[in-house]
């Protein structure tokens, strides 16, 4: 028999909050799903979750905020952190920049001199910092990669083999930048072990909840708010802030830090990690993106979010 049935809890005012922004942003169908990693052009345009973490550890999300899509490149400042702790700031300084470079993610921005990337947000910067990723061997570095991503995210997390696979076989740019920053000496053995390292990061599964979670840790000095795990230190925290504000969204950040003004990172597969420090992370999801490979509906969200709390 059944007994007496509970009304469900009313939601929280945030709860309010992001289901009203769900439902004034589902309507844009603006912006087009990334199809130069083939696999990507599976994802569904109408996918959309959006999840806030709060740096007392509650989570609060709406929408598809538990579809499993691709990091991409939002593990980009995640791998910036790691190798900031494992090589100090001055040994990741002589091998990519923190200068924004104003242009897009796949740019081939390198010093003329030195073959340094400008910045660590850019694939070739990113690439770079990968090389630096600790370990005795590709097996041990990926999972030190791993841990640390699952760390941010406090679950065990994964890889999305077909998108992996699918972006080895078809990376080509990358795999022509990761040769010439071997040219330049930045990476300084087979540029093919760093290049399948950065084609498995960006391949990690993750939910927008995740993103959350994740940005919330960097809004927390760099201690997971959810498990009370120190991730990342202080210092390096404020690093990765840093150029997450002048880098993170390619060549939309001056615009970005004018009109919206929070550290944050995108991801082609539709995801978009933004900080508010000493208060929340924020996760969006939603596949379709802009001609500058940032979410259209997730731009829009951390728009509103930041105009309006
Ligand atoms: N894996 C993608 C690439 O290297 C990441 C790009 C992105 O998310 N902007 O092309």
């Amino acid at each position: 028999m059944d007994g007496p049935k509970v009304p469900p809890a009313p939601a929280s005012p945030l709860e309010q909050y992001l289901q009203r922004l769900y439902d004034k942003f589902a309507r844009l169908e603006d912006g087009q799903v990334a199809t130069y990693i083939p696999e990507l052009g599976r994802a569904r345009a109408s996918w959309f979750g959006i999840a806030i973490a709060t740096v007392d550890g509650r989570v609060y999300d709406v929408g598809n905020s538990q579809v499993p899509f691709t990091i991409q490149s939002i593990s980009k400042p995640l791998v910036y952190g790691l190798a900031l702790e494992s090589c100090g700031v001055k040994g990741v300084l002589k091998k990519v920049g923190v200068e924004p470079s104003g242009e897009a993610f796949n740019s081939i921005s390198l010093d003329p001199h030195t073959g340094r990337p400008l910045n660590p947000m850019i694939n070739a910067g990113a690439i770079a910092t990968t090389s630096l990723v600790p370990g005795t061997d590709p097996g041990s570095r990926w999972t030190q990669l791993l841990d640390t991503f699952s760390a941010f995210a406090g679950r065990s997390l994964g890889m999305d083999e077909s998108v992996y696979i699918s972006e080895r076989d078809t990376g080509h740019r990358n795999r022509a930048i990761a040769h010439l920053l071997r040219n330049f000496g930045i990476l300084e053995a087979n540029p093919e072990e760093p290049l399948d390292l950065y084609f498995r990061q960006c391949s990690v599964s993750v939910t927008c909840r995740d993103l959350a979670v994740m940005a919330a840790c960097l809004a927390n000095g760099g201690v997971n708010p959810v498990t009370g795990r120190r991730v990342l230190e202080p210092r390096n925290t404020g690093r990765v802030l840093s150029v997450m504000t002048s880098c993170g969204m390619y060549d939309y950040s001056g615009e970005w830090i004018y009109s919206v003004g929070l550290p944050a990172k995108s991801g082609v597969a539709g995801g978009i990690l933004a900080v508010l420090p000493g208060q929340f992370g924020i996760g969006v999801f939603s596949p379709p993106l802009d001609e500058r490979g940032n979410s259209v509906r997730g731009v829009q969200v951390c728009e509103a979010i930041s105009r309006e709390l």
